[in-house]
């Protein structure tokens, strides 16, 4: 493990902390605590906390019989625990009030919360700091996170391959009479013996329920002349990967068929997409430049998502390519491209692709084939 990269993300985090007018930051057991410090801690009922000063060291608090669970930690960091019997609220505002010297009640300080931090802790730490001003700790973290580095890069990379290659073993497989979520869990196992970690359980959408983009896999048997929806991934050192492709079970479908209309738009809308990612183009725009294609198509209302969004630590994390989001594309950002249209009762087709931004455009970090797929 390289700490010294933690250093460089904490130099990152309070150049924008600084930027933002937040004396500290508060991050619960999330990935923004993996980024800043490598602990991959679970949020349960006792608190754990990392308390982030502007200037200074840091703290986590954590309760005692966990900090077995703690990584190796860079110089900068400090660990506090508690007992069973201590107030966890009050151990972080004492570390927060020792580093500034003692002043009680957080008198003027402005403090950053991260999303995962659970509402609880917060209303217990506000309880002890009457006097601080809290605000979320988004826009500090994910300035932060969104621009990766060239090693983070290559993981999101080694993740997206390995989805690849499940996908190339998964096409191979018998999907006639078979149950969608018989067939998750063995995509999910495919990939975790390729070395990703799996949360959650793959999307496997067949036949009507391919029309639900966020369909969980259920009892369906899959049939003859189902489209489905295959939409997976897992983690690799912490990078998620994030691909789906659509197949075909038992035949082609018949080059008039509005099957295979939705799939060759979809298709083309995808490749468009990704070839006119640049820098400097506004999240928004990149989400037109797809929409407008499915509109002027005839589809547009079936195209009831953002059109992607970005990926690292979380599987789900700014850049989010929406209507309204006007934050530029930046090279070293990460994330997704997967336009969809959903005809209800019917089916429905989407393709994603996570890719990276560099100064010429994107990179897709998903090869595997994008081209009809007929499986049996
Ligand atoms: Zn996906
Ligand atoms: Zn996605």
């Amino acid at each position: 493990v390289d700490l010294l990269q933690y250093n460089t993300r904490f130099e990152r985090v309070r150049a924008l902390m600084h930027m933002h007018g937040l004396d500290f930051l508060l991050i619960g057991p999330s990935a923004d605590l993996v980024y800043l410090t490598g602990a991959h801690l679970r949020t349960t009922e006792r608190m754990a906390v990392l308390v982030l000063p502007q200037e200074g060291p840091a703290t986590v608090v954590l309760p005692a019989f966990e900090a077995p669970l703690l990584p190796p930690l860079s110089d900068g960091v400090q660990v506090r625990t508690w007992d069973e019997s201590d107030n966890p609220a009050r151990i972080a505002a004492t570390v927060m009030s020792d580093s500034m010297h003692g002043h009680p009640g957080g008198v003027n300080i402005t403090v950053g919360v991260g999303e995962r931090l659970w509402s609880v802790f917060l209303l217990r730490l506000q309880a002890e700091l009457p006097r601080a001003a809290f605000t979320p700790a988004t826009m500090v973290m994910s300035q932060a996170r969104q621009i990766k580095t060239s090693d983070e890069i290559d993981l999101l990379a080694h993740s997206g391959a390995m989805a690849d290659e499940v996908f190339a073993r998964i096409i191979g497989w018998p999907f006639s009479g078979r149950r969608e979520i018989d067939m998750a869990g063995e995509i999910a196992a495919l990939l975790e013996a390729g070395g990703l970690l799996v949360e959650g359980v793959p999307i496997v959408a067949s036949g009507p329920n391919s029309a639900s983009p966020h369909h969980h896999a259920g009892e369906r048997v899959i049939r003859t002349g189902d489209v489905v929806v295959l939409d997976f991934g897992g983690t690799y050192k912490g990078y998620y990967s994030d691909i789906t492709r659509t197949v075909f079970v038992g035949g082609r479908p018949a080059d008039d068929s509005e099957e295979m209309r939705v799939y060759q738009l979809v298709a083309a809308t995808q490749s468009a997409a990704v070839e006119a990612a640049l820098p400097e183009m506004q999240c928004q725009e990149l989400d037109s430049v797809a929409r407008n294609l499915l509109t002027s198509a005839g589809y547009g209302e079936y195209f009831n998502h953002r059109l992607g969004h970005g990926i690292g630590l979380d599987g789900h994390e700014p850049p989010y390519l929406v209507q309204g989001n006007d934050t530029r594309l930046q090279p070293g950002m990460a994330f997704t491209i997967e336009p969809g249209l959903y005809l209800p009762g019917r089916f429905g087709v989407r393709i994603e692709d996570t890719v990276a931004l560099q100064a010429e455009g994107a990179v897709r970090l998903n090869n595997a084939d994008r081209g009809i797929t007929i499986v049996e």
